[in-house]
């Protein structure tokens, strides 16, 4: 069965962590993706794999990953998406990067694409994905919830969007953090003017870039007092940008962004760096 997309509206990062070695980020454009023939109907999701009991297994998997990062996600009320979410589950890796277009090194995918006059939301996976349940599904549903929750007008940058995704993970990007934080330690990081501009993982350094996208959203959501986090949210929702949203939300807690950076970065060195 073939997914006729008109149009292919956005496709988002998917900055699926496979490996340290292998992280996507933004995905090829894509024109068709066959459907696998099996069909399971949730509370939020369709998913198609070539097996209906994998279909049902995901399925609950991503409703109880999705509840859980809606809890995380602070609203008291989600108002979720208009038409189901589409999980789609492939056979193989060499499969879904033929059906995708992804690059080799992608574990995972999420976009939007429209099948008449409905949009989807639409996930990409497949079988024995490395760390499938437990990194590659709550990084991608993260992207989806949070997408809703910022609503259509929302500024969402890269690296809050990609951080939280990360910190949904069940390893909450360890591994990474260590590596940004030691090279903070050298001082040869990603400055937070270069981070938070960044509109795809750059080239050569992801990691740098996903560990710092993620340290940076732990020192603001876990570290800091939470109002200030709450404020940011809802200026980026506004469509302030992440400057505009920093000066706004922790203008009183810092007396500059040197110094914000200067104290997210000794945070990261204290905790990572060992
Ligand atoms: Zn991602």
């Amino acid at each position: 069965m073939i997914l006729r997309k008109t149009l292919i509206i956005l496709f988002f990062i998917c900055a699926v962590i496979v490996s340290l070695q292998s992280m996507a980020q933004v995905a090829a454009p894509f024109s068709q993706a066959k459907l696998p023939s099996c069909k399971y109907v949730s509370k939020h999701f369709i998913v198609y794999s070539y097996s209906r009991e994998k279909a049902a297994y995901l399925a609950k998997k991503a409703e109880v990953v999705a509840g859980r990062v809606i809890g995380h996600s602070g609203v008291s009320r989600f108002a979720s998406w208009k038409t189901k979410a589409i999980i789609v589950l492939y056979k193989t890796h060499s499969e879904y990067v033929k059906e995708t277009g992804q690059p080799g090194w992608s574990g995972g995918s999420v976009g939007i694409v429209t099948h008449g006059p409905l949009t989807h939301r639409v996930i990409y996976l497949y079988e024995g994905a490395p760390n499938l349940f437990s990194n590659i599904l709550p990084h991608e549903i993260t992207h989806l919830v949070f997408m809703q929750i910022m609503g259509p007008k929302a500024s969402i940058p890269l690296w809050l969007n990609e951080g939280l995704a990360v910190y949904e993970q069940k390893d909450k990007g360890k591994n990474l953090k260590i590596i940004a934080a030691r090279n903070m330690n050298k001082n040869n990081d990603i400055k937070l003017d270069a981070l938070i501009k960044y509109e795809k993982a750059p080239e050569g350094k992801p990691e740098l870039f996903y560990g710092a996208s993620a340290g940076l959203v732990e020192y603001l959501f876990v570290v800091l007092r939470r109002p200030y986090y709450v404020k940011m949210i809802s200026l980026l929702k506004q469509g302030a940008s992440s400057y505009e949203a920093f000066r706004g939300a922790y203008g009183k807690a810092f007396k500059s962004f040197p110094s914000m950076e200067k104290c997210w970065k000794k945070y990261m060195i204290k905790k990572y760096c060992k």
